[in-house]
């Protein structure tokens, strides 16, 4: 029965004020949610029926909602509140701000949201102090819209000319996590395999769901790229998503279906011997790509950091998490709009950054480094 996977499982530690544990999960596991609600506008847009079509044949009833605003999600806690949202999927029309694109660097020129919230728990989330309001996924109905109004940003490539135009499509979500609710970033790969410029479609995921894309017409216009970490990151921090070695036989597979793959490093985190788990990592990784005809593979490394919003709504929804956030240890520092962030010393910064260039060329050399941050 699908009800039977894991998230009512998590809602239960949820509720129970337990972190909840980073679990080992299979390949093939799929998010199934407790509850799927829909807006009236979801309804207008033939992409909405599509996902309420696919949903149904997975024996999920979609609720219609009376207003296009999502109603009892709150519980009597910021706990309750916390499990029931993240085990909500929203069917809703985005917003209409999301039509302008926002750059987003340094991952892309643009970034395009196909979706927004995520229904695992890692608990150094980067959505925690990005979003407000509980942590409900919404998925977009209008996703034909969306797709179409991308054609106007074509030919405007800052950021990485030789890759085309690129569009970030994972900025407040995981697009692997949901795609087999709804299809959507299925149909993002065809369009952009379609698209007849130089353009790229971009995302990182820590789900392994891939079968549905291997056959897709591409054209080598999406890089996936694959959210790892040494596995005292992933088997601590991650919970709810798919095994690192799973993830990394995903992204074999997408190669060898001549995709441009790549890794997303983060968050790097100074633990005690970071050098000796990192290192493993790495190996898991040349193994993984050992032997990919033609493989373009990218990095991209994003060392820990939290903000005093990130972490006050980590703490809430992870009262019990290990995680390292100490001001004290860390480099204040103002992002954009003077926001401010906590990030390592720099003497740690260079440390992490001279060790993951220098490993990074030794053992992976066909690695591209795409940005240090
Ligand atoms: Fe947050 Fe990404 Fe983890 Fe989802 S996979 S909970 S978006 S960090």
């Amino acid at each position: 029965a699908p009800h039977s996977a894991s998230g009512e499982r998590m809602e239960l530690h949820d509720l129970a004020g337990i972190a909840p544990p980073a679990r080992a999960a299979g390949p093939g596991r799929r998010w199934m949610p407790r509850r799927v609600v829909a807006t009236p506008a979801a309804y207008d847009h033939p992409h909405g029926l599509r996902i309420m079509r696919r949903l149904a044949e997975r024996g999920l009833e979609v609720e219609r909602l009376s207003g296009n605003r999502l109603t009892g999600v709150r519980g009597e806690t910021d706990r309750e509140t916390y499990a029931r949202a993240k085990s909500t999927l929203a069917i809703v029309v985005s917003p209409p701000s999301r039509r302008t694109l926002q750059p987003i660097a340094p991952s892309a020129d643009w970034r395009v949201d196909l979706a927004e919230g995520c229904p695992a728990h890692c608990q150094y989330c980067y959505l925690a102090g990005s979003l407000s309001g509980p942590p409900v996924t919404r998925v977009y109905a209008d996703l034909d819209d969306i797709l179409e109004g991308l054609t106007a940003y074509a030919g405007t490539a800052k950021r990485r000319p030789e890759e085309g135009t690129t569009f970030e499509a994972s900025c407040y979500t995981d697009p692997l996590a949901l795609d087999h609710l709804t299809g959507s970033w299925q149909r993002a790969v065809e369009f952009f395999g379609a698209w007849d410029e130089n353009v790229q479609l971009r995302w990182t995921t820590k789900f392994a769901g891939v079968d549905d894309f291997l056959a897709l017409p591409h054209a080598g216009r999406t890089r996936v790229r694959f959210s790892v970490n040494c596995l005292s990151v992933t088997t601590r921090f991650e919970g709810g998503t798919v095994r690192l070695e799973d993830r990394l036989a995903a992204l074999r597979r997408l190669a060898l279906a001549g995709y441009p793959v790549g890794l997303t490093i983060a968050p790097i985190m100074a633990l005690p011997d970071w050098q000796e788990h990192y290192g493993l990592l790495l190996d898991e990784v040349a193994h993984a790509v050992d032997g990919v005809p033609g493989l373009d593979l990218t990095a991209e490394l994003i060392t820990h950091r939290f903000t005093p919003g990130s972490k006050d709504v980590l703490t809430s929804w992870y009262p019990r998490t290990q995680l390292e956030m100490d001001e004290s240890s860390r480099d204040r520092k103002h992002g954009k709009f003077g926001a401010v962030k906590y990030v390592y010393p720099r003497a740690t910064m260079t440390a992490l950054r001279t060790w993951f260039e220098q490993e990074l060329a030794t053992r992976i050399p066909s690695c591209r480094i795409l940005y240090w941050t």
